[in-house]
């Protein structure tokens, strides 16, 4: 069934309150489990809800199906849910033994309450609720987790109960089949598996280690990311990693993103600082020699390694960390070329996302904001660039209103994964803050001096992340242009062991990543490992193979082939490395 546009809002406003009603539900069982649990708040979130509680003892997770089972019986017993205006004076008698109800109480700023009770139960609520317990669908407790209140360091830390609702058995097993996915396609469950990166406790929390294997798909990408970025018309440049203050006082880093910085480094007593991003350097670079209107567009890219001030909690793998490099561009020009650059720019973002097996996309556009700097003149011409590059391309995009940065509009492109989760990478942010800061100028046709238009882009954004995004989209698989051992040649016996080494030396002539198993361990171990290992292709050699000159082939799946000569399994191969082909099949 299709649901229209009206139906499906009314659908999730159902869901939604139910969800709700469910944390209530499982606040009830908690307090039948804990009568002297203590109450934070317990709202919606996508597909679930959660309930923070002060609890006498640490929870675990055989709590879960304990309070799940009180849950059933609420919920089977069809209380209703009734609603109820008060005074906050009776409300603070009504909660007069939960501190962190008293705490909201003394926050709601008229004199009026509203109270909801299921049973026994009574909590301090806005509403709506389902008429009665007996509407709750079908919902599973997912997790634990410590949650300060209200999400302050200084306040006491509450125990966190997580749990998904829906309104059918059937939609909530496909959900959390999808955790499951989610689960075994995790980056850093998966690096374990495959020694891809290194993160260590002695270097630091949030530095990433690029292993050979990751050092290899790093390289790869690169080389690729080089070689469309100079067809593309871009010149790269290298930049330092640290720079005097009184450059990042003028750039107004020092004033408006000094809390993402590292503290200063002194050097003969100035002040150097680690760049937590490259564009001043760009400027530089541009004001190193005088600019006319014939030397513009300049589109400058570099692989900028920035450092950014993260506090730990929010460190997360290789998703967030507090050194990475950008990819990230500066596109400097006239006035007049700014729509041409704007589609330029978004033209060869998406055939970069889609060399990567990225097809679908949301785009965005964030406009002025209220407090914003530049003319409003430049702040028009700006977005309507912006807006008619996207109707141009036929591109189905979200105006976000007054969601763009202090210094300009932007483009914000989010990659839709195999899981169908979004992901924010691609920027395209207008700025008129640097140019003027930096007095950077151009010589027009005029023979005056003008304000040129600068426009940052970073296209696949961190590398840390996008590593992140490919190896949980490729759920460690990669293609085999990207894999970091392509091939592994398992001979059968010993005896093989000279064909297999002639083979792996004719393919790696023609620039595949070869390796022979050559240990003497049976050869369905060979191959479980390699398969484990996510490598491409298995060429298994023994003595029909070596008689006539060919190779038995095996997938990664499991799958086996037919056997091929060698020279043909040489060209599939190249030409499979070539096409940047997702599918392995020769
Ligand atoms: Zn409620
Ligand atoms: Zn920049």
């Amino acid at each position: 069934m299709v649901l229209n546009k009206k139906q499906k809002i009314e659908k999730d406003e159902k869901l939604e309150m139910m969800r709700h009603s469910t944390s209530h539900v499982m606040a009830e069982a908690v307090q039948s489990m804990f009568p002297d649990a203590k109450f934070g708040i317990g709202p919606t979130i996508e597909n679930g809800f959660y309930y923070d509680f002060d609890l006498p003892r640490s929870l675990t997770p055989d709590d879960l199906p304990l309070i799940e089972d009180k849950m059933r019986e609420i919920i089977a017993s069809n209380v209703p849910f009734t609603g109820e205006e008060t005074t906050k004076e009776e409300a603070r008698k009504l909660f007069t033994a939960q501190p962190y109800k008293l705490e909201l109480i003394d926050e709601i700023p008229e004199d009026k309450v509203t109270v909801y009770r299921q049973g026994s139960f009574v909590d301090l609520c806005r509403g709506p609720h389902v008429r009665s317990s007996g509407e709750i669908g079908a919902f599973k407790l997912t997790n634990i987790a410590g949650a300060y209140w209200r999400g302050h360091e200084r306040n006491p830390m509450l125990q966190r109960i997580y749990g998904v609702a829906f309104d059918t058995e059937e939609a909530l097993a496909e959900h959390l089949k999808k955790l499951e996915e989610l689960e075994t396609r995790d980056h850093r469950r998966l690096n374990r598996q495959l020694n891809l990166y290194v993160t260590s406790e002695e270097m630091g929390a949030g530095l990433i280690i690029y292993g050979p294997k990751a050092g290899r798909i790093r390289t790869v990408v690169e080389d690729f990311w080089r070689q469309e970025h100079y067809a593309n018309g871009y010149e790269l440049l290298y930049t330092p990693h640290i720079g005097l203050s009184k450059l990042w006082e003028r750039s107004g880093h020092l004033d408006f993103y000094k809390e993402n910085m590292y503290s200063p480094i002194d050097i003969e007593g100035q002040e150097y600082y680690l760049k937590p991003m490259n564009c001043p350097f760009h400027i530089l670079a541009y004001k190193s020699q005088m600019r006319s209107y014939r030397d513009l567009p300049l589109r400058w890219a570099e692989l900028g390694t920035v450092y950014r001030y993260e506090r730990s909690g929010v460190l997360l793998g290789l998703l967030r960390t507090r050194g990475f490099t950008q990819d990230d561009a500066h596109i400097i020009c006239t006035p007049e070329q700014v729509e041409d650059e704007i589609a330029e720019v978004f033209r060869f973002s998406i055939q970069m996302w889609q060399a990567f097996g990225f097809e679908k996309y949301i785009v965005y556009l964030s406009t002025r904001p209220e407090k914003a700097i530049g003319t409003e003149e430049q702040w028009d011409q700006a977005e309507e660039a912006l807006r008619k590059v996207l109707d141009e391309q036929d591109i189905a995009y979200e105006v976000d209103k007054g969601g763009g940065t202090f210094y300009g509009p932007k483009i914000d492109i989010k990659i839709e994964d195999a899981l169908g989760r979004e992901w924010q990478m691609t920027t395209i942010q207008f700025d008129f803050n640097l140019p003027e800061r930096f007095d950077m100028v151009y010589t027009g046709v005029d023979g005056r001096e003008h304000r040129p238009y600068m426009i940052h882009r970073a296209l696949l954004g961190a590398w840390e992340r996008f590593f992140g995004l490919l190896i949980e989209h490729y759920g460690g698989a990669f293609p085999v242009w990207l894999a970091p051992l392509q091939v592994m040649v398992i001979p059968v016996a010993d005896r093989h062991l000279e064909y297999a080494c002639k083979l792996e030396a004719e393919l790696r002539s023609e620039g595949v990543r070869v390796k022979v198993d050559a240990r003497s361990e049976r050869m369905n171990l060979k191959i479980r490992e390699a398969q484990l290992e996510k490598i491409p292709y298995m060429l298994v050699v023994g003595d029909q193979e070596v008689t006539a000159s060919t190779i038995s082939l095996r997938l990664r799946s499991g799958e086996q082939l037919s056997s091929q000569s060698v020279d043909d399994f040489k060209e599939n191969i190249k030409g499979v490395i070539a096409e940047r082909a997702n599918e392995l099949r020769l």
